[in-house]
């Protein structure tokens, strides 16, 4: 049983994400009229070991020629470095206009290889096989490939859509139980975002997904792909509501900015669920949503196992994470903008808002 979810959007050629179970196995024949001849498989050396194989093996049973081209795991391999040396392989591979790049990994290798893809004979086809939950239910989808430089995250990339997402929730029963939480942050603010519904199925069984059950997974995966599908066939180039899904990334980004993006401390994931808690709190303060919603969307994450309060991450001061909040590219002119909330289900965008209101509720928050 699988679940095919479309995206379709005035910009860009339609396509699917197919969300199931063992679905690998199926690769290559789902690829095959995507591809004439070769497959190259973009991936970070730990999901190669652990997942290498059966892809390869779903490919060459299809008739493909398919290689592996690794990359070490980690946000450090979204770099000009590793970039030049993928497309290096691919041309080593002899991989022309017909062929495919296949990103097996989570939202690194899905960034990294999209990006490649995008340059590659200027744009050949690629197609996205997400290992993570947060590739499954956001980066997979949408067409947004980047790599970092020094002077910030993402700075570099293009939109490029894949051809095709295959989302085999099995595969995410290798991925460490953090990461698994850390992609549920992402599952926790399509609910926010948009379905109060959904928000209370979360609230009634995240426990169970956040934990890594499949079938809460499974269910979770499909929701969140099609509200974000939804989101981006609207505004594929984030002109207006595609900004909705920066729900608590701006909040979030700041702090993961501030801990050196210490993955240790503060996982990408943990960062959007605290940035979710911040945002709703933050709405609560100035009167735009009830006390009561911002306090069950603490409750939900906290009971998912994700951080609810800034002492929990680590100690902040408010200028300094008010200065990375202006910084960041969603930032226009050096006011603020946020993704705030009427009430869950029921996020905006909140252009020019006050520094120094927000500076004064980041101390109340518990901030130096
Ligand atoms: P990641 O790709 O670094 O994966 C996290 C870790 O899990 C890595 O060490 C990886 O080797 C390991 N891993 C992956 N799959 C595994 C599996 N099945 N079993 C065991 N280990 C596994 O991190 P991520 O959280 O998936 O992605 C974060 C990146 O995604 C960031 O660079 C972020 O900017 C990007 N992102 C992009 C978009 C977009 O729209 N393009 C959206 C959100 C995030």
């Amino acid at each position: 049983m699988s679940t095919r979810i479309p995206v379709s959007g005035a910009g860009f050629r339609p396509y699917e994400v197919i969300v199931g179970r063992g679905l690998l196995e199926s690769l290559g024949t789902r690829i095959a009229p995507l591809a004439r001849g070769r497959a190259a498989v973009v991936t970070d050396e730990t999901v190669a070991a652990l997942h290498g194989p059966a892809t390869l093996a779903a490919l060459e049973a299809a008739g493909l020629r398919a290689r592996l081209l690794t990359v070490p795991p980690g946000e450090g391999s979204k770099s000009f470095a590793e970039l030049e040396r993928v497309l290096d392989r691919l041309a080593a591979f002899g991989l022309d206009r017909t062929d495919l790049v296949i990103a097996l990994g989570g939202g690194v290798v899905g960034d990294l290889a999209g990006l490649a893809a995008a340059l590659y004979m200027r744009g050949i086809d690629f197609v996205q096989v997400p290992t993570t939950l947060l590739a499954h239910v956001d980066s997979s989808v949408g067409g947004k490939t980047a790599i970092d430089t020094h002077r910030g995250k993402n700075l570099v990339g293009a939109f490029h859509q894949p051809r095709l997402v295959l989302a085999d929730i099995d595969l995410l029963s290798t991925l460490p139980r953090r990461q698994v939480r850390s992609g549920w942050a992402e599952v926790l603010k399509h609910g926010l975002i948009c379905d109060a519904g959904f928000f209370d199925w979360l609230a009634a069984e995240g426990a169970a997904g956040a934990a890594g059950d499949p079938s809460a997974l499974e269910r979770a995966v499909v929701r969140s792909v099609e509200i974000k599908s939804r989101i981006v066939g609207e505004d594929e180039k984030e002109a207006g509501r595609r900004a909705l899904l920066n729900l608590g990334h701006t909040f979030g980004h700041a702090l993961e900015a501030e801990l050196d993006f210490d993955e240790n401390r503060l996982t990408h994931g943990e960062a959007v669920a605290l940035g979710c808690v911040l945002a709703f709190r933050y709405s609560a303060a100035q009167g735009l949503c009830p006390a009561g919603e911002a306090d069950r969307v603490a409750r939900v994450a906290a009971s998912a196992g994700l951080p609810t309060a800034l002492e929990a991450a680590g100690s902040f001061h408010a200028d300094a994470v008010l200065k990375r909040m202006t910084g960041d590219k969603k930032a226009e002119g050096g006011r603020l903008t946020l993704v705030l909330a009427r009430g869950i289900g029921d996020a905006f965008v909140q252009k020019g808002v006050d520094r120094k209101t927000v500076a004064a509720f980041l101390r109340a928050e518990g901030a130096a």
